[in-house]
């Protein structure tokens, strides 16, 4: 059986993405695979607090995908990984996230098992729902305890 090929590392800039991000790291040197760092910017039309921000002077979207370029830049340089793909979208993140890995023919999605929603359940939400919908392998990386 040939080993992995492509991996997609799903962060959410929570405390545990460097932790999460090094353990995708290990997958890919082992098997020398290719890696590409996705976050996604949540839709602030779907969020309920829009009515609110909606009457606020600067586009909070391009704010939100500015911050996010920055900060998957400085965690792709933590983990060693100048050259690696990254990718920011707007989006549901579960959705994205799988969509993301079907069109980029991608064989495994690492994500931490928990992130910035906390430790409610026994899985985070975009974790249980991209380990349902997913059509290749998950990797959950146990994080926060
Ligand atoms: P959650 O289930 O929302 O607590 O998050 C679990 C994991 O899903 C996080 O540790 C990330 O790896 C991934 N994740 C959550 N939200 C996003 C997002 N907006 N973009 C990319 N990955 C995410």
């Amino acid at each position: 059986m040939a080993g992995y090929q492509h991996i997609l590392l799903a962060v959410d800039f929570s405390k545990d993405s460097e932790l999460v991000g090094f353990r995708a790291v290990q997958i890919m040197e082992k098997y020398e695979a290719r890696l590409t760092l996705l976050h996604v910017v949540a839709n602030v039309y779907e969020e309920p607090v829009y009515d609110l921000m909606s009457s606020f002077p600067v586009d909070i979207e391009e704010k939100l995908i500015e911050n996010a370029n920055r900060s998957i830049e400085s965690l792709a340089e933590k983990l060693g990984l100048p050259d690696a793909e990254r990718i920011v979208e707007m989006g549901t993140p579960k959705t994205t996230i799988v969509q993301a890995a079907k069109q980029r023919e991608v064989d495994l999605i690492v994500l931490g098992s928990h992130g910035v929603h906390g430790l409610g359940l026994l899985l985070g939400s975009t974790a249980n729902a991209v380990l349902h919908a997913a059509t290749c392998d998950v990797l959950a990386v146990r994080v926060g305890n």
